[in-house]
C-alpha cells in the first residue's frame, strides 16, 4: 500500500540512501551521476566530491581497461553482471570489493549508463586470507606461463622457501625434472579450461628432497571470466605414502614367509610319505609271514598308525593347498549312489563293528563335482562319526536332492557336541574343549570338509544334541558348471 506524502521516486532513493552497499551510477563516458551515503563511508568521497568526476577516481590504474570491457560488454548484451575487483580509497588504500552491475536505458530502451551495488568484502577476503594461510596445506598460484603469484605459509613450511625468495620465480623451483611434463600439461589443460582431477605426484623441497603430494588444480577466473592463472593446493601424502609402502613390504614378507611355509609342507610331507610307504610295506610282508601268530596284533597296531600318520600328512597339505588358495577342484559328471556304497563298504571293511546304512532314495543322484574330494569330505564324516561315537552300532547316510541341490547327511548316536562349537568346528585346528584325551585328532579334518564345500558353491554345518547324538550334512549345487 502506498504511504501518503511519499513518491516511488523519494521511497526509492530513501532504500538507496539506507543501504549499506555502495550504490553508484555512471554515463557511459564513465562520469559519476550517483553516489550514495554508503559509496562515501566505502570511498572516502563525499558525494558532492564524486558527482560529475570521473569513475577511475575509485579504479587502481591497472584495472581501469578491465572495468571498462565489462560496461562496454553490458551495453552490447544488457543483463547483469557479477564479480570481484580491487577498488581504491581517496586515501589512496585498496579494497576488496564485490559488484553487481546492471545497465542504465533511457525511455527509448537505449543504454545510457551503468548502476553498481558495491559491498566491501575485505573483512572477507582477509577471513580468506587468515584460514589461507593458517592451512598446514600448501595453497599458491601461478600465472598461465607458471609463474608463482601467491605462497601461504603452508607452502613455506612444505616446500622451504620463503614467500619473498619464490614470488615471481617459476613453478619448476618446486618440480623435479621428471615431472616437468606432467607440470606442463596439467597448466595446459587449466589454459584450455579443462578439469584438472586432483592427482598424486612428487615435488621438490629446497633442499633437494622429495615430497609425495596430493594436487588440486583449479582454475583462476579475473572480471571478464577469462582464465589467467590456476590455484594449487597441495597436500602432503609423505605419511600416508611411508605407511603404504611399510604395508607392501609387510604383505610381500608374509607372502614369502606363507610360500616358505608351504614349500616345508610340501617337501616335509614328501619326506615323510616315502619312508612311511616303506614301513607300511614292510608291516605287510610281516603281516603275511607271521598269518597265525599270536603276535599279529602287533603288526595291525602298528599297520593302523601309519595309516593315521598318513591320513595326518594329506590333511596337512591340504590346509596348505587351501591357504595358498590352490585347492583346485576337478569336475567331472558321477553317481553318488555308486560312490557312497563303495565309501561305506570300505569303510566298514576297516571298522567291522559299525554298521552302516544307506537310506533308499528313488531318484538319481548325477551330480557334477571333484568325485575325489566329495568323497574325502562323506568318508571323513563317517570316520567322525565312528571316532566320536563308542558305543553305536549304526550310522545312517542320507542322500537327497533338493532344490537342485545334492544334500548328504551323516547321524550318529555318539557323544554330541556342545551347541557353541557347532559352528566352530569347521574353523581351522578347531577342537570341541574337554573332550576325553582318548579320542585323539588334529581339529582340521573338517575344516578341509568346509574348504572344499565352499569351494563348489555349497554349505557344511552340523546339528546335536548332547550325548545323543549328531548329525552332520553338506549341501552343494547338482548343476553348476564352473
Ligand atoms: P578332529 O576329529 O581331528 O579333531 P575335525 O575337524 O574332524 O577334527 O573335527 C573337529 C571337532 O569337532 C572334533 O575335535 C570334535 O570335537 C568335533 N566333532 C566332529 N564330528 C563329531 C561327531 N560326529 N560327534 C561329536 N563331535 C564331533
Amino acid at each position: 500500500m502506498q504511504k501518503p506524502g511519499f513518491t516511488d521516486f523519494e521511497r526509492l532513493s530513501a532504500i538507496v540512501q539506507a543501504s549499506d552497499d555502495a550504490i553508484i551510477s555512471r554515463d557511459l563516458n564513465g562520469t559519476i551521476t550517483s553516489w550514495n551515503s554508503s559509496a562515501e563511508k566505502i570511498f572516502g568521497y563525499t558525494t558532492k566530491e564524486a558527482n560529475g568526476k570521473h569513475i577511475s577516481i575509485i579504479i587502481p590504474e591497472e584495472f581501469i581497461a578491465e572495468e571498462e570491457r565489462i560496461v562496454k560488454k553490458i551495453k552490447n548484451n544488457g543483463g547483469m553482471k557479477k564479480y570481484e575487483a580491487i577498488r581504491k580509497r581517496k586515501d589512496g588504500s585498496r579494497i576488496f570489493t564485490s559488484h553487481i552491475i546492471t545497465p542504465i536505458k533511457d525511455a527509448n530502451r537505449k543504454v545510457i549508463g551503468t548502476s553498481k551495488i558495491i559491498s566491501d568484502i575485505s573483512d572477507q577476503k582477509a577471513l580468506y586470507a587468515a584460514i589461507v594461510n593458517a592451512s598446514d596445506d600448501a595453497i599458491c598460484s601461478k600465472t598461465l606461463d607458471g609463474i608463482i603469484t601467491s605462497w601461504n605459509f603452508g607452502a613455506e613450511k612444505m616446500f622451504g622457501y620463503k614467500k619473498e625468495a619464490v614470488i615471481g620465480k617459476h613453478i619448476n623451483v618446486i618440480v623435479p625434472q621428471s615431472r616437468i611434463k606432467e607440470e606442463i600439461s596439467v597448466r595446459n589443460k587449466i589454459k584450455n579450461g579443462k578439469r584438472v582431477d586432483p592427482f598424486e605426484t612428487i615435488r621438490l623441497r629446497k633442499d633437494g628432497g622429495e615430497v609425495n603430494v596430493s594436487l588440486t588444480v583449479s582454475p583462476i577466473y579475473n572480471q571478464s571470466e577469462k582464465i589467467t592463472g590456476a590455484s594449487i593446493i597441495a597436500k602432503d601424502i609423505s605419511k600416508r605414502k611411508e605407511i603404504e609402502e611399510q604395508h607392501q613390504l609387510y604383505t610381500e614378507k608374509l607372502e614369502e614367509l606363507n610360500r616358505y611355509r608351504d614349500d616345508f609342507i610340501a617337501m616335509a610331507s614328501h619326506e615323510l610319505n616315502t619312508p612311511l610307504t616303506v614301513i607300511k610295506v614292510n608291516l605287510q610282508i610281516l603281516e603275511e609271514i607271521m598269518q597265525g601268530d599270536e603276535n599279529v596284533s602287533f603288526i595291525f597296531n602298528s599297520t593302523r598308525q601309519v595309516n593315521k600318520l598318513t591320513d595326518l600328512i594329506s590333511h596337512l597339505l591340504d590346509v596348505s593347498k587351501i591357504q595358498a588358495g590352490i585347492l583346485r577342484l576337478n569336475y567331472e559328471s558321477f553317481d553318488l549312489k555308486i560312490l557312497l556304497k563303495e565309501i561305506c563298504r570300505n569303510i566298514h571293511s576297516s571298522n567291522p563293528s559299525y554298521k552302516i546304512r544307506i537310506e533308499r532314495t528313488t531318484k538319481p543322484l548325477i551330480i557334477h563335482a571333484d568325485k575325489e574330494r566329495i568323497e574325502h569330505v562323506i568318508s571323513n564324516l563317517l570316520l567322525n562319526a565312528i571316532k566320536y561315537s563308542p558305543d553305536l552300532k549304526e550310522i545312517v547316510v542320507k542322500p537327497s536332492i533338493k532344490n537342485r541341490h545334492l544334500q548328504v547327511s551323516v547321524t550318529d548316536n555318539g557323544i554330541g557336541i556342545p551347541k557353541k562349537d557347532l559352528e566352530k568346528i569347521f574353523e581351522r585346528f578347531y577342537r570341541v574343549q574337554g573332550i576325553p584325551s582318548t579320542y585323539s585328532g588334529s581339529g582340521i579334518g573338517l575344516f578341509i570338509c568346509s574348504e572344499i564345500i565352499a569351494g563348489h558353491g555349497g554349505e557344511i554345518w552340523a546339528e546335536s544334541k548332547l550325548g545323543v547324538g549328531s548329525t552332520l550334512t553338506f549341501s552343494i549345487p547338482v548343476r553348476k558348471v564352473y
